[in-house]
């Protein structure tokens, strides 16, 4: 046994009749534990939520999808969140080093009006936020300061988890299912030893802000750009509120490193490799550290063992090129919410419960994967692909704004004419028992 759980003996039965605390622990309040606790909640579920870090706090990651809005709206965030001084983002654009920007997918035009065509560029700190307390508003017992240390075991089964409180005082607490929403921390990928890199996705990323610079106007000021450095190398560009920018590099650890380790130095050397990022940022003013990370895209070996489900970066990460993560946070943790209710309704909360929930989620996290490798390959681009297949617009469109339920075949069958698209990987499923 690890020394990260603690096995309490005994047998786990299906049918969860074990003493508890709660229904459901839910590990992290971030989007993904947030969303789940807030569904659970509504259908009356016991639910807590252990929140390591004290809230607000920073966390990357601003750009919405526009089928984040679903979700928004089942949870009953919509209004806030246009009240709320968020950015409005209509479209995302793409700019060559040249300086040249395509024409913005509009998602407006799209969506025929609906509003999920406006999304949000949002501060994390507010947003995630806005939504661990509407998961208490929902009726969350919502615990800050209190990380989870151990899973408590009974034979196979998860039945709790170990706690440490902001006083270092350590308890036990214990409920028939857990959920893992502890993003890219991977409280349980790391304790399982369930994470399965995604080696051709393995980048880095460098990301800062700045304050003033040039802003798109009207219906223009909040859209994402994706600007090209050498490469295959890019730019993400985010208009936040209060006049500032969230810039980020991602690429290659060699060729982002290959002139020194000085992040600014880097920072003002790319800049000045893409004439509309340049243009852009005339002007504009760094402030604040220069953030980094590696150990991209990865997915999860296994979604689930017996009392134990994982969702949002906790279960897979998929680099950031198409602002996806909060986005699959959401619909997951809505997902699994939804799920962990009905298998406690039917008292069974055994791995197996969770099969529909994954196969969903990575169906939805394969569109986007293959999306993600076509980006990075050297022969494929989007003006390539929708010159000769003008039709595919709208299929593209839908994988860019989410709406990944349903069938991409024809898209990807274009898109393989231009770039090698990747089989569908097997992980990401339940540990079922063997035997
Ligand atoms: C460089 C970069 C750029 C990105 N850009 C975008 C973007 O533009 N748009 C987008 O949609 N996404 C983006 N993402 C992805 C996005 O940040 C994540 O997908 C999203 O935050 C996932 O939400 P989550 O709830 O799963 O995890 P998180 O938001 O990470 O929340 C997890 C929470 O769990 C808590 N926690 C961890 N361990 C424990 C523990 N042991 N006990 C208790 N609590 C714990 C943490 O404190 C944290 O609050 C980006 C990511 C990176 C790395």
């Amino acid at each position: 046994m690890r020394d990260s759980m603690r096995n309490d003996g005994g047998e786990g039965d299906r049918n969860c009749d074990h003493n508890h605390d709660y229904d459901v622990i839910v590990i992290g309040g971030g989007p993904a534990g947030a969303t789940a606790a807030a569904v659970l909640a509504t259908h009356g579920r016991q639910v807590v939520v252990l929140e390591r870090d004290p809230f607000p706090r920073y966390h990357v990651g601003e750009s919405l999808l526009p089928y984040c809005y679903h979700t928004l709206n089942r949870l009953g965030m919509v209004e806030k969140m246009n009240a709320s001084p968020f950015v409005k983002k209509h479209s995302v654009q793409f700019a060559t080093m040249d300086g040249r920007v395509s024409q913005p997918f509009y998602f407006t035009d799209h969506l025929d009006g609906h509003p999920a065509g406006q999304t949000w560029q949002v501060e994390r700190r507010a947003f995630d936020q806005m939504m661990l307390d509407g998961a208490r508003d929902a009726g969350a017992d919502v615990r800050m300061g209190v990380g989870a240390k151990a899973f408590v075991m009974e034979g196979d089964r998860v039945v709790g988890v170990e706690v440490e409180d902001a006083d270092g005082k350590r308890s036990v607490l214990r409920a028939p299912m857990t959920i893992d929403c502890s993003g890219r921390d991977g409280f349980a990928i790391n304790r399982m030893g369930w994470r399965k890199r995604d080696p051709q996705l393995s980048k880095i990323s460098l990301w800062t802000y700045y304050r003033g610079g040039k802003r798109g106007m009207g219906i223009d000021e909040g859209a994402t750009t994706v600007a090209y450095l050498p490469n295959k190398g890019w730019f993400w560009h985010i208009p936040l509120h209060d006049d500032r920018i969230s810039l980020g590099i991602v690429g290659e650890r060699d060729e982002i490193y290959k002139d020194g380790k000085d992040l600014l130095a880097i920072f003002d050397r790319y800049i000045q490799a893409n004439l509309w990022v340049a243009d852009q940022m005339q002007g504009a003013t760094q402030y604040g550290q220069v953030w980094v990370t590696g150990d991209y895209s990865y997915r999860s070996e296994y979604s689930a063992m017996d009392g134990l489900v994982l969702a949002g970066d906790a279960l897979a990460f998929l680099d950031p090129v198409f602002s996806s993560g909060v986005f699959l946070a959401l619909i997951s943790g809505e997902q699994v919410g939804d799920a962990v209710h009905e298998a406690l309704a039917r008292g069974d909360t055994s791995a197996g419960a969770f099969a529909e929930y994954s196969d969903n989620l990575c169906n939805a996290i394969e569109a986007m994967r293959k999306l993600v490798y076509a980006f990075y390959d050297e022969e494929f681009s989007f003006g390539k692909l929708l010159k000769k297949y003008p039709h595919l617009r709208g299929d593209l469109t839908d994988c860019l704004i989410g709406h990944l339920s349903r069938d991409f075949t024809a898209l990807f069958d274009g898109i393989r004419e231009f770039a090698d698209v990747p089989e569908s990987l097997p992980h990401g499923r339940p540990l079922m028992a063997t035997s």
